[in-house]
């Protein structure tokens, strides 16, 4: 069995929706597992709908927006009423829901909300495939993947969803050439509630099902015709890497690259299942293959940039050194701040954090630390990471920037830097 993904951009139009039954078509002798997100930006637009609902202001005009959405979708497909059933009543239960009164836990709320984009979209999808000749057959994944209950960034019961999965195996017995289709991005907790990944999880639930029914391969359609070596937002001249390994993907993805979800690798790599990421738009483009036995010519250097990032360094009040009780009050703090870090370093009486800009974040953690320790912060820095770097290399991209911190390693380096020297906050 193979594993296709397709993200809210495959499916955004009518027109990507039939592009989406031309690459499941050309497949159509084998087993093949879809695991969808919600349609174009409909998450986004559910988060909003979530806020309302809980701010308990006017839902009605959101969901109208939801709906003349799908139906504008279905209509560009030309879908029968019979056909447009499935994913209309979906929307009136998703009304259904917005008349409960908002539970206390926010996060639960907003799993039972934010669900219905992954859930009409695919009802809707499987309908128009069906109808477009493609046999598909569209499977409730809550069926299957089973989480804890930390809702929003729920984690993966794998004992339970190893057993859940057998339920998705009975659909492809029998006979080959069978389409399931299903949700990326949602679950059922051991309570029975519906849970989430995390934002853009799609990616990292085709993997875990890609492993629990032992998968060929997982292909990751996108708009873009593979991993570029940086991305071109901020670098000139990318190259396309036409193979990487697991161990290099998931090096990437840990220190920022955004092109896969950063827990898809590991559960591919497990099991050697190959990852592939190719364009929807460009099918018959190489694309990119993630496996274990890539990477074996020269490594093409790989470029990760993260702008808007604040510096911060934690020093003792009593002049003592940084040891062991220093670091688990600073990463109490972090934690309790949500604060997620991207770079860190110690000396004898400083320790160093870089994170992503957040105003409210940061005052919050200077607040904690405060009583006990110097704090001086540098704003809007940049951190740099080049994987396969070469001294060359290096010198090009930081001249006419200041290095503030540089940490190095044979296959590795990153910096902090800023552009025009400023004066350190206090
Ligand atoms: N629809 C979800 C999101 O936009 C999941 C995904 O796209 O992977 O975050
Ligand atoms: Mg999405």
């Amino acid at each position: 069995m193979k594993v296709y993904k397709f993200g809210g951009a495959s499916v955004m139009s009518a027109e990507a929706v039939q592009n989406v039954a031309r690459l499941v078509r050309d497949q159509s002798h084998e087993n093949l597992l879809i695991v969808q997100s919600a349609m174009g930006k409909m998450t986004n637009h559910l988060e909003e709908l979530w806020g309302a609902y809980r701010a308990e202001e006017p839902t009605a005009g959101l969901l109208d927006e939801f709906r003349a959405y799908h139906t504008s979708i279905a209509d560009g497909l030309e879908l029968a009423p019979e056909q447009r059933e499935g994913y209309e009543a979906l929307i009136y239960q998703l009304q259904d829901e917005l008349r409960k009164v908002p539970e206390e836990n926010e996060a639960l709320s907003y799993d039972r909300i934010v669900c219905y984009g992954e859930l009409v979209g695919t009802r809707l999808a499987a309908d128009a495939l069906n109808m477009l000749g493609v046999n598909v057959e569209w499977f409730d994944v809550r069926h299957a993947l089973v989480t804890d209950s930390s809702h929003r960034t729920a984690q993966v019961d794998w004992e339970r969803s190893r057993t859940g999965a057998d339920i998705l195996r009975a659909h492809f017995e029998g006979n080959e050439g069978s389409c399931v289709l299903t949700q990326g991005f949602i679950a059922r907790s051991r309570m029975g509630n519906t849970t989430t990944l995390g934002r853009e999880g799609s990616d990292y639930s085709a993997a875990i099902l890609a492993y629990l029914m032992d998968a060929e391969s997982v292909t990751i359609w996108k708009d873009v015709p593979g991993m570029l070596n940086a991305d071109p937002k901020w670098f000139a001249n990318t190259v396309e890497v036409p193979e990487l390994s697991y161990r290099e993907a998931i090096e990437l993805s840990y220190y920022g690259a955004s092109v896969i979800h950063s827990k898809t690798i590991k559960p591919l790599q497990n099991k050697e299942i190959p990852l592939l990421v190719k364009s929807f738009l460009d099918p018959t483009h190489g694309g990119t293959v993630i496996r274990t036995d890539g990477w074996s010519s020269a490594p093409v250097p790989m470029y990760i940039f993260k702008p808007e990032q604040i510096l911060l360094s934690i020093s003792p009040r009593d002049f003592s050194f940084i040891v062991e009780h220093n670091l688990r009050d600073i990463f109490d703090a972090l934690n309790q701040c949500g604060i997620s870090v991207n770079l860190m370093q110690n000396s004898a009486i400083s320790f160093s954090v870089c994170f992503d800009r957040d105003r409210r974040r940061l005052e919050a953690l200077m607040e904690m630390l405060r009583s006990n320790y110097e704090l001086r912060y540098n704003d809007h820095m940049e951190l740099l990471t080049i994987r396969h770097y070469d001294e060359k290399i290096v010198a090009q991209l930081t001249s006419g920037k200041e290095i503030l911190l540089e940490q190095k390693s044979r296959q590795m380096i990153r910096m902090v830097l800023r552009d025009t020297p400023q004066a350190e906050n206090e």
